[in-house]
């Protein structure tokens, strides 16, 4: 399977890091790629992403039998609406948004029936943002999710099983609404909490004297993600509102037991506390390890 002619559209960390394992694979034969900022677009010519660029999406997508979208997730159904009519007949358009229920019901009302739409994300990246931190071994050995259409069909899933695949990632094939459910609690409440600490931390210690030794590794592990783009990451919390906020309340439960604890100067509670998340973390990481063992 080789496509001619990819568009990626909106070619930053992922969309790059798509571009360059997919050459790398061989998979694609020549890719232009579409950033609104010429610098974006200067970077992708210049790591080889891109063999040409355009600020216009419905131009690049003309003559491209592959369309990857990899923009912010709110930005997604705006690029739908610019790309409908000069979309190739016969082109399989997927995109690489953190959440599917919205881009889906999206491309269902906008797009049309001459092409293929199939959702996707990588569990890959990292709190980097932009074409110069992309890479072309980031998929390798992640998780892909697809989230096919109602009218995809088997040949049309095979396709986009085997171009995953080329980029060194193992396809999972889920429903949205459970798809964005899982990744509430698994990836958009832990970036939350992880802006919420750093915010927290700061207040709570800048302007004291050599604060900066006391930053150790506690701080940099548990705050890391707070790096995130914030306009990719606000689109993910806008488009997953109903999940993140409950998770959000679970998460809010739970340090209130913790206060309660430090109200009553429970032992017995801190102990119960403290030893169910060492348990809990162990459990979700022997999970994640039996499921790696079984691809
Ligand atoms: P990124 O590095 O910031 O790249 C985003 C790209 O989209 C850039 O090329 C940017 O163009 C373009 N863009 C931004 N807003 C746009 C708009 N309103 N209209 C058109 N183009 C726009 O972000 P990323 O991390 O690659 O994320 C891209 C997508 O992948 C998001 O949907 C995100 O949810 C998903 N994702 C991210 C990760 C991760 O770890 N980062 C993992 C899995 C999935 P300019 O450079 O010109 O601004």
């Amino acid at each position: 399977m080789t496509f001619k002619r990819a568009a990626v559209i909106g070619i930053g960390l992922i969309g790059g890091s798509f571009a360059l394992a997919a050459k790398r694979a061989g998979v694609v034969e020549s890719v232009v790629g579409v950033a609104r900022s010429a610098d974006t677009r200067e970077g992708a010519l210049e790591m080889g992403a891109a063999d040409e660029v355009t600020a216009d999406a419905a131009e690049a997508v003309r003559g491209a039998d592959l369309v990857y979208i990899a923009v912010p997730v709110g930005a997604t159904r705006s690029i739908f609406g610019q790309i409908r009519d000069s979309l190739e007949p016969g082109a399989l358009v997927t995109d690489a948004g953190s959440t599917k229920r919205e881009v889906m019901a999206a491309a269902a009302e906008l797009l049309p029936d001459s092409i293929t739409f199939i959702g996707g994300h990588p569990m890959a990246g990292s709190e980097q943002s932009g074409i110069r931190a992309a890479r072309a071994d980031l998929f390798e050995g992640a998780a892909y999710y697809l989230t096919p259409g109602e009218t995809t069909t088997q040949d049309e899933l095979d396709r986009m099983l085997a171009l995953v695949r080329a980029l060194g990632a193992r396809p999972d094939v889920k429903v949205a609404e459970y798809h964005d459910r899982m990744m509430a609690a698994t990836s958009h409440l832990p970036h939350l909490v992880a802006a919420a600490l750093a915010s927290t931390i700061h207040r709570l210690a800048s302007g004291q004297k050599e604060v900066g030794n006391s930053l150790g590794t506690g701080f940099t592990d548990t705050t890391r993600l707070a790096e995130g783009s914030p306009e990719v990451w606000r689109d993910i919390f806008l488009s997953n509102p109903d999940n993140v906020a409950a998770a959000l309340d679970r998460m809010i439960e739970q340090l209130q037991q913790f206060g309660a604890a430090f109200r009553e100067m429970d032992r017995a509670l801190f102990d119960q506390l403290l030893e169910e998340a060492r348990r809990d973390r162990r459990e979700l990481l022997d999970q994640r390890r039996r499921e790696l063992g079984g691809q």
